[in-house]
Order: C-alpha cells, then sequence, then structure tokens
C-alpha cells in the first residue's frame, strides 16, 4: 500500500511540474508571437507615405488636400497620388518655382485667414 502511494505521489509530483513547466513555456512562447505580431503590424504602420508626401498639410483638420479621409490611415498605403517631399518640385497645378511645400503653406496660410 506503501509503495502504491509513493508510486502516485512521484506520479502526481512529476505531472505539476510538467505542468507548471508546460505553461511557462506556453506563456513565453505567446509573449514572444505578441511581440512578434506588434512588430509586424508597426512595420506595416510604417508603410503609411504621407508623413513624406507634398500633399500632406500637417493639420489634423485637413491632413491631406487630395485624399483627406484616407490620410494617414491604412488606406494611404499604396496611394495612386503619393508625391514625395524630396522632389522638391512644384505640384502640377502650381507651377511658381522655388516653393519648397506649396500645399502645406498654402492651406497654412488659409486656415490662419
Ligand atoms: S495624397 Fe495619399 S499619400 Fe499623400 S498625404 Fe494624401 S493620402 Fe497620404
Amino acid at each position: 500500500m506503501i509503495l502504491l502511494l509513493s508510486i502516485f505521489h512521484v506520479a502526481a509530483t512529476l505531472g505539476l511540474s510538467l505542468g507548471i513547466i508546460c505553461l511557462v513555456i506556453l506563456g513565453i512562447w505567446r509573449t514572444f508571437e505578441t511581440c512578434k505580431q506588434g512588430v509586424n503590424y508597426l512595420k506595416h504602420l510604417h508603410e503609411i507615405p504621407c508623413s513624406q508626401c507634398i500633399y500632406f498639410t500637417g493639420n489634423y483638420q485637413l491632413k491631406c488636400t487630395v485624399n483627406p479621409i484616407g490620410a494617414l490611415t491604412e488606406e494611404a498605403i499604396g496611394c495612386p497620388d503619393y508625391e514625395p517631399t524630396r522632389k522638391q518640385t512644384a505640384i502640377p497645378s502650381c507651377r511658381r518655382a522655388g516653393w519648397k511645400n506649396p500645399p502645406y503653406y498654402q492651406v497654412k496660410a488659409l486656415l490662419k485667414r
């Protein structure tokens, strides 16, 4: 009888230990997976091109002069109207030379009125 109880005790202890170890491993794995998902989502959000776009105003009331609803959202990824600011060119409808970011300054001046 004592032998049976001893075997049961050892088996229960081993089972409990294995269960705890499995839970710890599962917790670490889920934490790692969640961090990986978070990093991937952040990388995806960094694909939003609006902050480098010539049509981005920097004003939260009118974020974009071309696509105001989709600006700064995931909808803007792959936006067909994207024009990089680094080219330092005027927009086609505004041919005034020397303006670095005409839409931004135009909208800012309009909002001050
Ligand atoms: S034109 Fe497109 S990429 Fe540029 S700011 Fe507007 S939504 Fe963003």
